[in-house]
């Protein structure tokens, strides 16, 4: 809890927007689930309403049914059968599970908060922002891969708070 607390204060989020993204990510609007549903895989069936879909997350007490993440949740039916919106053909899962296709053997533990805990620990060591090999060492993950971006914004954040001290409370 003290590297989250640590990257909020880097990144220089307000605690209030912190909090709402991980009110979000653990309860995503059942609405707007309804909606990515419609629009995406159910694309031509009917989509459950709102009062299965929030079942359906209680059922599977709001984590992804294959990795237990409550990260980037959304339901998914379990056969290739999109008009059965029985509650037994529903699942809630997460974003990487869907994207990995519920193979269980690859790793999934969450590789950017893995990379990201590395990055604070070794940048509050040595005051300067890691090579990317020492994070991988240090995160015990083989590659950055997708997660370029984050690590980019996060050295461009952490310059900021290097260079504007007087600046920051
Ligand atoms: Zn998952």
């Amino acid at each position: 809890m003290k590297t989250l607390l640590r990257l909020i204060e880097l990144i220089d989020m307000p605690e209030d927007e912190a909090i709402a993204a991980i009110a979000k990510s653990v309860c995503p609007p059942m609405g707007t689930i309804r909606k990515s549903m419609a629009s995406h895989g159910s694309r031509g069936f009917s989509v459950p309403n709102v009062a299965s879909i929030r079942s359906v997350f209680r059922e599977c007490d709001y984590r992804c049914e294959y990795c237990g993440s409550q990260l980037e949740l959304r339901i998914r039916h379990v056969t290739d059968d999109l008009s059965d919106n029985s509650p037994s053909n529903l699942k809630v899962m997460c974003l990487r599970c869907c994207i990995r296709g519920e193979r269980r053997d690859i790793d999934s533990s969450c590789q950017v908060g893995r990379l990201a805990s590395a990055i604070v620990r070794l940048y509050d060591e040595s005051g300067r922002f890691p090579e990317n090999r020492r994070i991988l060492e240090e995160a015990g993950v083989k590659q950055i891969g997708g997660y370029t971006d984050f690590v980019e914004f996060m050295k461009w954040r952490f310059a900021q708070e290097r260079t504007e001290p007087e600046l920051r409370i």
